[in-house]
């Protein structure tokens, strides 16, 4: 996993002072990086019977579209707030200041539908567990999450506790 770790670019003070962002940019322009990120990401569900792919905007889609493929499922997006057209399931959760939320269709996933949930990276968890709280608002099954990236000292997994994280490059 050297190969994609030595690609992911320290930014200091991107989008704001203090945050050291992760730049996955380098992974993506580097098929074989890609490629090796897809794999190693979906290689824990390939028995799993995952029926639908959950991708959260917007580089959580660049990886779980082609995973859904791998897994012969289908892909779903978690978008910004009033971005999906149809009638949505909105879930609010805390940021550092204020509140965010996340939206998915309510039809996107069918009732008892084996689930995985794709991001980027994993920071402290909001995001992931919010959208964890909207694929059982519409009552999928969540088999569980895979991550690029995973900041373990932000201790993200803590709050997805008990679903079955899978992260390839940890810091
Ligand atoms: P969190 O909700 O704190 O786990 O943040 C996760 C979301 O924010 C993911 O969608 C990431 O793309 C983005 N994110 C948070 N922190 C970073 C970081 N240090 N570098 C890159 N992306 C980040």
């Amino acid at each position: 996993m050297d190969y994609i770790r030595d690609l992911i670019r320290d930014i200091p003070d991107f989008p704001k002072k203090g945050i050291m962002f992760k730049d996955i940019t380098p992974v993506l322009s580097d098929i074989k990086a890609l490629r090796l990120s897809i794999d190693e990401m979906t290689k824990p569900y390939v028995n799993q019977d995952i029926d639908v792919v959950v991708g959260i905007e917007s580089r959580g889609f660049i990886f779980g579209a082609p995973m859904a493929d791998k897994l012969n499922a289908a892909f779903v997006p978690i978008r910004k707030p009033d971005k999906l057209p149809w009638k949505t399931q909105k879930v609010q959760y805390q940021l550092e200041y204020g509140t965010d939320s996340l939206e998915i269709h309510t039809d996107a996933i069918n009732e008892g539908d084996n689930v995985l949930i794709v991001d980027d990276l994993l920071a402290t968890g909001g995001t992931a567990e919010a959208a964890c709280e909207l694929v059982a608002k519409i009552k999928g099954t969540i088999k569980g999450l895979a991550v690029l990236v995973e900041l373990e000292f932000l201790k993200g997994r803590e709050k997805l506790n008990p679903y079955n994280v899978h992260s390839i490059v940890k810091y």
